[in-house]
């Protein structure tokens, strides 16, 4: 179980500080180019190879290093509040002085509307009346119940930046959107490539929360934004911070960027393979791009029986490109 300097896939896993998306564990692959360049493929384990095949071109485009010039040297991120009392909700914000936007967790199963109420609430005077906060509803609510607590928690929050994914359709979203104010972003909508068409289609949101692996690399996400021309909102999907400096190249590389990004997730993994993780100073992560430290790439080596699953389904992708080729 070491790394030897010549390798061009590593296997890494990680405890996750908090249990998130029903996992405690966050693995994947590192995968290293002839000239020296990394890039991280972690598909989410429930994956099938054809919906891992975009996460492999990110990756394999990182590896290459071919990323379009940034525009700016910083990306503002926002701070997330997970389904807390209030009080630790504060607490929370209070904790991360810079942070001039918070994204507030609601629909919470078991708790109530006046559970997000006082949470919110409690949010927005930890945070002061000039920064944002958004709510994060993971398509827990119907239409009904979203027109309903919109209005209930957009009064709360003294005004709310936008509400991420308030139903799980698209057709919902759409339908929400007619109905409330409050700017609608779709996050679960956008999985594959063709879901922002579809979300544009519709005219179901207002803000686009994308995510460079699931859509196949930086140039690509450059690419919908352009042609869907809704405002984008990069966010990770729980990387180490060599996955990371791909979201942060492409919210680096967006002609606008009006939204904090949801890419301050590093510290959610109990480490990290650079010794220079990408973390945010006074609210902000700086552009750059760590490289891997061969000591921390030898420490989070996963067990070989994982590295052995890890192997198979990265064969499994690549096979299932070669079936494509016509
Ligand atoms: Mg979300």
């Amino acid at each position: 179980m070491s790394h030897r300097p010549d390798e061009t896939e590593v296997v890494w896993s990680l405890p996750m500080r908090v249990r998130f998306r029903g996992i405690d564990v966050r693995e994947g692959v590192l995968l290293r180019g002839a000239d020296g360049g990394w890039g991280e493929w972690s598909p989410f384990l429930d994956y099938d190879a054809p919906t891992s095949e975009p996460w492999l071109r990110c990756a394999e485009e990182a590896v290459r290093g071919d990323w379009p010039a940034p525009v700016r040297d910083r990306v503002p991120v926002n701070v997330t509040i997970p389904a807390v009392d209030p009080e630790r909700a504060a607490e929370l914000v209070r904790a991360r002085p810079g942070f001039r936007t918070a994204k507030v967790k609601v629909a919470e199963p078991g708790q109530t509307l006046a559970d997000d109420e006082a949470r919110v609430a409690a949010v927005r005077d930890a945070l002061g009346p000039d920064g944002a906060v958004r709510i994060d509803v993971n398509g827990g609510w119907s239409v009904d119940e979203a027109v309903r607590a919109i209005a209930v928690l957009d009064r709360a929050a003294g005004g709310l930046e936008y509400v991420e994914q308030p139903c799980a359709s698209v057709e919902d979203l759409a339908a929400v959107r007619r109905r409330v104010e409050v700017p609608i972003a779709a996050d679960e909508s956008i999985r594959r490539a063709s879901d922002p068409y579809r979300v544009r289609e519709l005219e179901a949101a207002d803000v686009a929360v994308i995510k460079v692996q699931p859509l196949g690399g930086v140039a690509a996400c450059l690419r919908i934004a352009e042609d869907i021309g809704l405002p984008v909102v990069v966010s990770s999907a729980l990387e180490t911070s060599v996955g990371l400096a791909a979201g942060v190249a492409l919210a680096a590389a967006l002609p606008e960027l009006p939204y904090a990004c949801g890419l301050g997730t590093t510290s959610l993994l109990d480490g990290d393979v650079v010794a220079d993780p990408l973390l945010p100073v006074d609210g902000a992560l700086p552009v750059r791009r760590p490289v891997p430290d061969p000591d921390l790439l030898v420490a989070h080596r996963a067990a070989p029986e994982r590295e052995a699953i890890w192997r198979a389904r990265l064969a499994e992708v690549r096979a299932v490109r070669q079936d494509r080729r016509p």
